[in-house]
């Protein structure tokens, strides 16, 4: 075997950068007990295991707490640098086989990381996984995208109009101009409040130039785009359960918002497991 074969990155990154990085995002302007939010905070040690995972005392209610307490980051064995890798893999879209060989861990190891990651970011951003109709084989999913920017992905139980509207009243400001497919689910949000333009491909039609100004302007390409980049994103992980997809959607939705926003990924990730 050759040395290099020995080397991972793990082992080229330093864990107490790692935990600085969570400091960052967890408490960006000093230290607050986890327990009652006050700023009068002393340091208390250092973890016995991990020399960089500072202790803390709340002087107001005498918490003891350290930097990863009441996060999924707390109580796990491997080095902080590990679980940081594995966010950042995850991000650009490496399989837990691939992540596994990349952080010389085993496969079961690396499928159970993933998936707290997975599960513990997801509830801090949307609350716990829907149940989706597990009986069918494709869920439907809506997906909002603004042209050149951020995107918005449900998977949905069914496609009624009274499952769609509160989607897009949460994501959409009233009197926006929404493309979409001709679908006829969508037919309402004129009433809701919107302007709407169909591009109908039943007819053929994929763009349309409604101000006669030379650019289509009536089109869901962007959609389009998006979808065929979607299906491309999930392919390596093979055999994502129905029950795990909103999972998965979450994940790639927030990878491709933090980067339309110009924000490296693993600060990106790391502040919504911890923020
Ligand atoms: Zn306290």
């Amino acid at each position: 075997m050759l040395a290099t074969d020995l080397i991972n990155l793990a082992s080229l990154i330093d864990d107490a950068k790692c935990f600085e990085l969570i400091r960052h995002h967890r408490w960006p302007n000093g230290v607050r007990c986890v327990k009652c939010c006050g700023g009068s905070v002393a340091r208390y040690g250092r973890d016995d295991t991990q020399r960089h995972r500072q202790r803390y005392r709340c002087k107001d209610c005498d918490a003891r707490f350290d930097d990863l307490s009441g996060t999924v980051l707390a109580g796990h064995h491997q080095p902080l640098r590990v679980w940081v890798l594995c966010l950042y893999f995850m991000g650009l879209n490496l399989s837990n086989t691939q992540i596994a060989k990349e952080l010389g861990l085993n496969e079961d190891d690396a499928h159970a990381m993933a998936t707290h990651l997975r599960e513990g970011r997801c509830r801090r951003l949307k609350g716990a996984p829907g149940r989706g109709a597990l009986e069918k084989e494709k869920p439907p999913i809506l997906g909002l995208i603004l042209r050149g920017g951020q995107v918005v992905l449900h998977m949905l139980d069914n496609v009624k109009q009274v499952t769609i509207k509160p989607i897009i009243d949460r994501c959409v400001a009233k009197g926006a101009l929404i493309y979409t497919d001709e679908y006829n689910i969508y037919d309402r949000r004129p009433a809701w409040g919107y302007k709407h333009n169909t591009v109908c491909h039943g007819r053929g039609e994929y763009a349309r130039d409604e101000d006669g100004d030379g650019h289509c302007e009536v089109h869901v390409n962007t959609m389009e785009g998006f979808w065929s980049l979607l299906r491309s994103w999930l392919r390596p992980h093979r055999g994502i359960s129905q029950e795990k997809l909103p999972i998965y959607l979450a994940f790639f939705q927030f990878v491709h918002n933090a980067r339309e926003r110009g924000k490296a990924l693993p600060g990106a990730l790391v502040a919504t497991l911890v923020a």
